[in-house]
């Protein structure tokens, strides 16, 4: 006997958790599926990465009734962003006055996320049903809906739901499962990140410097007063630094001091003296997307259906699209009496994300692939699009508002709408 739902989702992480609470009020009776226990210290959706949230994810955060939580558990804006091209004179500066906004985007810890979107699951009313540590298997597609089996607690149990959502992450069981195509690019770069302790302010500048090796992001980033670092409120930074494959260990071997003096080196000046750096983590880095994204009963969103380089900071704002585009369209569905996992929905919203797919893609591979070459053409070509996106206000606006979220039809959520 199966216990019926209107919506399965697979992965309670950043993204499945924010679809969940995105649908409070709609009606559906929904079950989040997450394999690693919120309180185990090891959940991979919320570790210690820094987020940049753009300005889009914050009106849609906000039009879900959570921003003023993450907003009391820490949040730091960013004013202004120098983008910079090391031993070149290419430079790029974006401003939140000349936007019209109070931040171009907010850096928030993936771990501070967390701990919102679960105090907010907790607090919601039992049509949104969690069953975690748990995993599903045997994934089956029937005419009307999807079944799966899950061990929870113990038991195995059958769950159908009308429609399946898999925000599983970008090692994505259920594409596992009913066989995902992957388009693929790996770049042979990793990412390191941690904290970092500077002797002056960061006054809400966020820092992006291409390097031979890879880009260099120093985002401004106060530690809630709960973390260690707690104390040095506006001189914490969040590092993320891309290097080759190949240099990764070595990275990650240095010294505290020998770490801080290569970044140092690498950084030059501009932020000012780094006095100490907390645990480093590493992650490998690549380009993966969901051939088909919307299948029958079948949607994948998050980085079960693309994961990014972080070099623009998009992976998850485009993800939270996912989200605020997927709820509008169900709860249109919902409005209209109709089947949540019928297939004209679920094509409008593959419609729909389609060229913010593209868009983000293109625009995150070309920075990726273009900043990391030393070929004489593309460090001519990179230097003189940063000085004209520089001296070119409309320029530098449209790339603005398209780091910000804001190009292409918003959704109700990201305009305000609730
Ligand atoms: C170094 C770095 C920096 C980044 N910086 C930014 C940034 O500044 N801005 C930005 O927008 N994005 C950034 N990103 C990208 C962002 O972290 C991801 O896009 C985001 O975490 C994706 O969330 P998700 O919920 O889709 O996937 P995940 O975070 O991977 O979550 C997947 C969830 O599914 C669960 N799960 C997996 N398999 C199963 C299963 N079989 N059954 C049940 N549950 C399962 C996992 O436990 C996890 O909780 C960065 C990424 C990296 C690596």
């Amino acid at each position: 006997m199966s216990q019926r739902y209107d919506l399965l989702i697979i992965g309670g992480g950043m993204v499945g958790a924010s679809l969940a609470l995105a649908l409070r009020g709609s009606g559906l009776r929904i079950a989040v599926i997450e394999a690693v226990a919120q309180d185990s210290g090891t959940q991979p959706s919320y570790d210690a990465r820094a987020i940049a949230l753009s300005h889009g994810s914050q009106r849609i955060f906000d039009s879900m009734g959570l921003w003023s939580a993450m907003v009391a558990a820490t949040v730091s804006p960013i004013r202004h962003i120098q983008v910079s091209d090391r031993g070149h004179i290419g430079a790029m500066r974006m401003a939140a006055a000349e936007e019209g906004v109070e931040a171009l985007g907010y850096v928030v810890e993936a771990a501070v996320i967390g701990r919102v979107l679960n105090q907010a699951l907790a607090d919601s009313d039992e049509r949104i049903e969690m069953f975690c540590p748990a995993r599903a298997s045997a994934i089956e597609v029937l005419p009307d809906g999807v079944r799966l089996q899950l061990e929870h607690q113990g038991q195995t149990r059958q769950l159908h739901g009308a429609l399946l959502v898999a925000a599983d992450g970008g090692r994505s069981c259920v594409a596992e499962q009913l066989g995902g195509q992957y388009f693929s690019r790996s770049y042979g770069q990793c990412a390191i990140i941690a904290n970092v302790i500077g002797e002056r302010e960061h006054g809400g500048i966020a820092y992006e410097r291409f390097t031979d090796s890879g880009p260099l992001a120093l985002l401004p980033n106060r530690a809630p007063a709960w973390m260690a670092d707690g104390a040095a409120g506006e001189r914490r930074w969040s590092l993320v630094w891309t290097v080759r494959e190949q240099e990764l260990e070595e990275h990650l071997q240095l010294d505290d001091a020998a770490f801080l003096a290569r970044l140092q080196q690498r950084l030059g000046r501009r932020a000012g003296p780094l006095l100490s750096v907390g645990p480093r983590r590493s992650y490998p880095l690549g380009l993966r997307f969901l051939r088909d994204h919307v299948r029958e009963r079948l949607v994948f969103i998050g980085n079960a259906a693309h994961t990014l380089h972080p070099v623009a900071g998009q992976g998850f704002n485009l993800g939270l699209r996912d989200v605020a585009c997927l709820a509008e369209v169900l709860h249109q569905q919902v409005a209209e009496g109709g089947d949540v996992g019928e297939s004209t929905a679920l094509q409008r919203y593959e419609k729909w994300r389609r060229n913010d797919y593209l868009r983000v893609m293109a625009s995150t591979d070309t920075l990726a692939r273009g900043f990391a070459s030393n070929l004489l053409p593309l460090v001519v070509g990179r230097n003189l699009g940063l000085l004209a996106t520089d001296l070119l206000p409309p320029l530098r606006r449209v790339l603005t508002r398209q780091m910000m979220g804001l190009s292409g039809r918003q959704s109700r959520l990201a305009r305000g709408a609730g």
